[in-house]
């Protein structure tokens, strides 16, 4: 008999050896899906010792925000983002109809059938960065007072760009730190902000520099968009060399939208001129991930300063009985 030479499937052939790979099995149980990983307790214990960090470097006056991982999908519409980026946009889908209709998708998929084919939008999507939702309900409020107005938002994110590497994920936590004001405010609170997360980079012994950056907008109108915004200086990030020095990877970026969501969500200034916006965002799983890779899996084994900045000098002191420092 001949046996067929079969050319290996995507699933089992070899993957290139990446540099983070060896931290997935102590930080992530795989899920099936490339990007989309059930955390391990390690993992998930720096996570909240990150987010800790980054609450007790908040301005003051700072209103905290909590969004779920879904959102209005006419308020991302309104929000330009199809514009932008239409290629990682995550939707919500359903079963709609009669139940004659939906158990006829189902009998198709009882009989191998594809029952997606039945699926269609409902009103919302999966959040692909933790600021938008904040824009229309800054606006609900009316004027803004002298100085605008600073929120502390976060939220699970979903952006469809597969990978393989633990650095790209799918689903991915963001906060982020948003100013809504006069162009002055948030210019101040920009600058502000990008000496700030330098120091709290410097605190988890990150190597890292910060940078002009654009983003990743798509088709050849968004590479235009793309070089307007380096021209006018809108992005920076804060980049950690996990992989190599000519590819770093962001952990953070420094956003200035001048006045798109304040023009888009009818946001006035003090001064009745539409709202200027900025947003900082962290994040966190790039953090942790950049954490473990820079300082190794035995958290116990981490620098003292950096053990002590995400207070686990005295979570041993306390464990061990002894006094902390
Ligand atoms: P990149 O250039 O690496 O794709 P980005 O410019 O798309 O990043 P932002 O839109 O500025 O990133 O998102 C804010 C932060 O969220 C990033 O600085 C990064 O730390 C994190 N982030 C963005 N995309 C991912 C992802 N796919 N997986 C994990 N974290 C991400
Ligand atoms: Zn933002
Ligand atoms: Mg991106």
């Amino acid at each position: 008999m001949n046996v067929p030479v079969l050319n290996p499937s995507p699933e089992t052939a070899p993957q290139p050896i990446d540099p983070l790979d060896h931290l997935a099995d102590h930080l992530f149980h795989r899920m099936g899906s490339d990007g989309v990983y059930a955390r391990t307790a390690l993992y998930e214990d720096i996570v909240e010792r990150l987010a800790l960090l980054i609450t007790r470097h908040r301005d003051a006056g700072t209103e905290v925000m909590r969004f779920p991982p879904v959102m209005s999908r006419a308020q991302l519409e309104k929000s330009g983002y199809l514009k932008s980026f239409p290629n990682l946009l995550g939707c919500v889908c359903g079963l709609h109809g009669t139940e004659r209709e939906i158990q006829a998708a189902v009998s198709r998929f009882d009989a191998g059938g594809d029952w997606t084919r039945s699926l269609s939008a409902v009103d919302l999507v999966l959040s692909p960065a933790a600021c938008y939702p904040v824009y229309p309900i800054a606006a609900s409020r009316g004027a803004l007072p002298k100085g605008g107005l600073r929120f502390d938002v976060a939220a699970d994110c979903f952006r469809r760009e597969p990978s393989r590497h633990l650095d790209r994920l799918q689903s991915f936590r963001m906060r982020e730190y948003v100013c809504i004001g006069t162009p002055d405010d948030v210019s101040a609170f920009r600058e502000r902000w990008i000496e700030r997360a330098q120091g709290i980079a410097g605190d988890l012994g990150l190597d890292f520099w910060v940078d002009q950056a654009s983003d990743p907008f798509f088709g050849r109108v968004g590479q235009m968009m793309a070089v307007t915004q380096k021209q006018q200086s809108l992005k920076f990030e804060l980049l950690v060399p996990l992989r190599s020095e000519a590819q770093p990877t962001a952990c953070m970026s420094f956003n200035y939208h001048r006045e798109h969501f304040g023009a888009t969500w009818g946001i006035l200034d003090a001064n009745g001129e539409p709202a200027h916006t900025g947003c900082v965002a962290f994040g966190m799983d790039r953090l942790a991930v950049a954490l473990f890779h820079t300082h190794g899996i035995d958290v116990s084994a981490w620098p003292p300063a950096v053990r002590d900045g995400l207070g686990l000098a005295q979570h041993a002191a306390k464990a061990d009985g002894g006094v902390s420092a």
